[in-house]
């Protein structure tokens, strides 16, 4: 008789679960709880790997255990930080580009990074379109023929079941004037075991391609066993590009930023966007200046392969939209004052 395989580790959800780890110091288990309290934990198995609990500034640690400078909220850190309230016309869609939209089923995630921009709303609690729901942000999607493009984000969409995805990619495939499915997502990297047989077989839609985005910020997030999901979705045929965001303390050189693009692309990856920090709440720790945000990117071009330049992203707040942090999108006004041109040509005024 073939004996019962051994259990999965299980993902920590608690802070007395990662001091047992040896992922949090006994001494800082009251403010770690304080932190918990207001953003939510999660460290998959695959992640927990790949920290290395000797190194104090470990990028992976970083990204994923509470840490007691979350408790420093500051005046400008926003619930919201990217407007997308404001564009919410049902429940679940985000329409603030007249040929795509955000549709977000679920608000869970398998990990809780810690410098989410979502974080207001993520978390295991927070509730997942239900069926009537869900009807709605489809049916809303059916009647605007603008829209050409769904987004599939959340929280994390890939921590749906198989049978789930493919019910919504079919849906959205019937639906005659979309061209597109995108899907934002750690999965592959975070926890590459929901990336089986029976999730690939349901991204591949019957009609209009599946694009999936990894989100992810350093090189050292790629394990072996990420590397192999990456590797069953481009092997099907499905593109993939890389999102990440620049934080202080992670991804905030040119070497790291270098050799994490160089890994995508590597993995058949191509680098889309690198975010400039948003306004969360709790995370001025991660956050850098547009200054040096720029200077990083201008180190990257010229010596290091035109294919790993991914475009450095603001996210204006109070949804005016994401510019290029290019010459073209930005006036300097004083030491970290600016005013950000946004897509439709409103001025508005960014510290940072
Ligand atoms: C970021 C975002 C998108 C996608 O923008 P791209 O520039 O196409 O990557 C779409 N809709 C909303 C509301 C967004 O915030
Ligand atoms: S996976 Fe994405 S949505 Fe989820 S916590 Fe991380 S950044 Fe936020």
């Amino acid at each position: 008789m073939p004996r019962d395989p051994a259990p999965r580790p299980k993902t920590l959800r608690h802070v007395r679960d990662l001091a047992d780890h040896g992922l949090a110091a006994p001494a800082d288990l009251p403010q770690l709880e304080q932190v918990a309290a207001q953003f939510a934990v999660a460290v998959t198995p695959s992640m927990v790997d790949l920290i290395d609990p000797t190194d104090p500034n470990d990028p992976v640690a970083r990204q994923f255990l509470p840490d007691a400078r979350e408790l420093d909220i500051r005046d400008e850190e926003l619930a919201d930080p990217i407007g997308d309230d404001p564009f919410t016309p049902v429940k679940g869609i985000v329409h603030r580009y007249k040929d795509r939209v955000l549709l977000k089923p679920v608000h869970a995630c398998p990990v809780y990074c810690r410098f989410c921009f979502r974080r207001e709303m993520v978390g295991p609690g927070s509730d997942a379109l239900n069926a009537e729901e869900l009807d709605a942000a489809i049916a809303y999607i059916a009647g605007n023929p603008e829209i050409w493009e769904v987004i599939l984000t959340g929280g994390d969409p890939m921590i749906l079941s198989p049978r789930r995805m493919a019910e919504i990619i079919g849906r959205l495939n019937d639906i005659p004037h979309l061209g597109l499915v995108r899907i934002h997502t750690r999965v592959p990297v975070v926890d590459p075991a929901r990336v089986d047989a029976d999730m690939v077989a349901a991204l591949k839609g019957p009609r209009i391609p599946t694009w999936v985005v990894l989100h992810s910020n350093h090189w050292r997030e790629f394990g072996e066993e990420g590397r192999a999901a990456i590797a069953r979705l481009v092997d099907a045929g499905i593109p993939m590009l890389g999102q990440s965001v620049l934080m202080r303390g992670v991804n905030d050189d040119v070497e790291t930023l270098t050799r994490t693009f160089r890994t995508m692309i590597s993995n058949r990856i191509k680098p889309y966007h690198l975010n400039h920090g948003d306004l969360a709440k709790g995370t001025s720790h991660f956050r850098t200046t547009v200054a040096e945000g720029r200077a990083l990117m201008k180190g990257l071009r010229g010596d290091v392969s035109g294919l790993c330049q991914p475009t450095y992203i603001l996210d204006i707040p109070g949804g005016h939209g994401k510019v290029p942090l290019t010459d073209s999108y930005l006036t300097p006004v004083g030491e970290g004052e600016w005013i950000v041109e946004d897509p439709r040509g409103g001025k508005r005024p960014y510290r940072g």
